[in-house]
């Protein structure tokens, strides 16, 4: 196959397109035409991915459980997947931290550049904040009592509650495996048929994933530059440390602890990894959605990184709710950085509270575009860093929204290969397109 049909080749002219689009867009006036006819296609792209979420975990999860047999393996799949990433998050979040204290990019910010963004953003932030202010209130055992859906439809109707319909499916599929087999046959083979028919619906969807993430990035960047283009541009320049802190950060949390992942559990290498993983990391940054790539995502784990579907089915739908390791690493450098412009040092005891509170609020955050900066508030409060702080970075948070989403990707499937592996559930890679 020529290179340029490649699947991330595909994507990335697409990506590159969008933002020549995009940016010519800006200068001549065309931010409304991009809105009105560029953006819908981008919309009917997620929409896609999104509607077909829902029955790929379903169908794919009730499988791979039947074809467990055996109750033990999947707890023990289970108390691995949650040990580890919660250790990757805690890793995260330590590099990023490491890396926002050496470089300081709070201190480096003038006086007046702080003073006008805390002027141009105060008024947005307070949507943030009430966000995070409900959640809150809930009760701490909230979460474990969201997992458990009252209705099957009314679960299975909202890809938000894709907990829930993890649940759903490892209930059913429980249940499959205790009823006798000529009984149970008949829908193990329903479901089988339903996970083949979605996967061959994914790869349609990608033929079209070119102009999908065209129109996404293209209007993606006419939201950024607004009316104003250059004076995006002259914040991205006052932000361009703390942008740089955190991509490095990003850059060296994948490098670092994916590879030792790999060194301790799996004898795949991080290059034959990232082959077959790029399509789609490459979709997470253009859709800012852990969820919406998750389809993408469970296709390639599968067959090109050979994991088995019982892991895949299991791991990536939890990963994608509660495995955010870029975000995390966000939140720490984020409130760091804050907390440096406005002149507070925060002590060692705060900034371990910081790897406790953006833990738990990146576990907290929906794989959606912008859901980060939600949970933000909360470890801002648990260290008395003023909450307004976040007008300093909502200007830039769209791109770095991008760039984390697509190290959560990175994260899950990097831990569906681990797993697999120590399961003996990973067979030989595929790694090209
Ligand atoms: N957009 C991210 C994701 O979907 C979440 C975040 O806002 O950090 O993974």
């Amino acid at each position: 196959m020529p290179w340029y049909k490649t699947l991330h080749w595909q994507i990335l002219l697409g990506l590159i397109a969008g933002l020549i689009w995009g940016i010519f867009a800006s200068l001549s006036g065309l931010q409304g035409f991009t809105q009105d006819y560029v953006q819908p296609f981008g919309t009917i792209f997620i929409r896609m991915l999104q509607f077909v979420a829902i029955p790929l975990v379903i169908a794919s999860l009730i499988v791979g459980i039947t074809n467990l047999n055996d109750l033990t393996k999947l707890s023990r799949m289970g108390g691995k997947t949650i040990g580890i990433y919660m250790v990757t998050t805690v890793f995260a979040i330590t590099i990023g931290l490491t890396v926002v204290n050496v470089v300081q990019p709070g201190k480096v910010l003038p006086e007046e550049t702080r003073d006008a963004l805390f002027e141009s953003y105060r008024e947005n932030i307070e949507g943030q904040e009430e966000a995070a202010t409900e959640l809150l209130e809930r009760s701490p055992l909230q979460f474990i009592v969201d997992i458990v859906p009252s209705n099957f439809f009314a679960a299975a109707s909202d890809n938000a509650n894709m907990l829930q319909i993890v649940f759903v499916a490892l209930i059913i599929g429980i249940g499959l495996m205790r009823i006798p087999q000529e009984k149970s046959r008949v829908l193990v083979d329903f479901f089988d048929a339903l996970n083949d028919v979605i996967i061959k619906i994914v790869e349609m969807i990608m033929k079209i994933a070119p102009y999908g993430v065209f129109a996404l990035i293209a209007s993606v960047i006419v939201d950024l530059g607004g009316e104003d283009l250059r004076g995006t541009i002259e914040i991205l320049q006052a932000l361009l440390v703390y942008v740089l802190v955190v991509l490095a950060g990003l850059l060296l949390h994948v490098a670092i602890v994916y590879t030792t992942l790999f060194k301790l559990f799996s004898n795949m290498s991080m290059w034959n990894f990232l082959r077959g993983i790029r399509p789609a990391q490459l979709l997470g940054f253009s859709t800012s959605s852990s969820l919406a790539t998750l389809p993408l995502t469970m296709e390639r784990v599968e067959k090109k990184l050979g994991v088995h579907e019982e892991v895949a089915s299991f791991v990536l739908p939890v990963g994608a709710t509660i495995n955010m390791d870029g975000t995390s690493l966000y939140q720490a450098v984020a409130a760091v950085f804050i907390a440096q412009a406005v002149g507070i040092d925060l002590s060692l005891s705060q900034q371990l509270i910081i790897v406790i509170t953006a833990t738990l609020a990146s576990i907290g955050t929906a794989g959606v575009p912008g859901a980060g900066i939600i949970m933000l508030v909360i470890v801002l409060q648990a260290v008395d860093v003023p909450v307004e702080g976040i007008a300093l970075i909502l200007g830039v948070d769209r791109i770095l929204d991008m760039a984390r989403t697509a190290v959560n990707i990175t994260g899950d499937a990097a831990v569906s290969v681990a797993v697999a592996s120590t399961e003996g559930r990973l067979g030989p890679g595929h790694f090209d397109d």
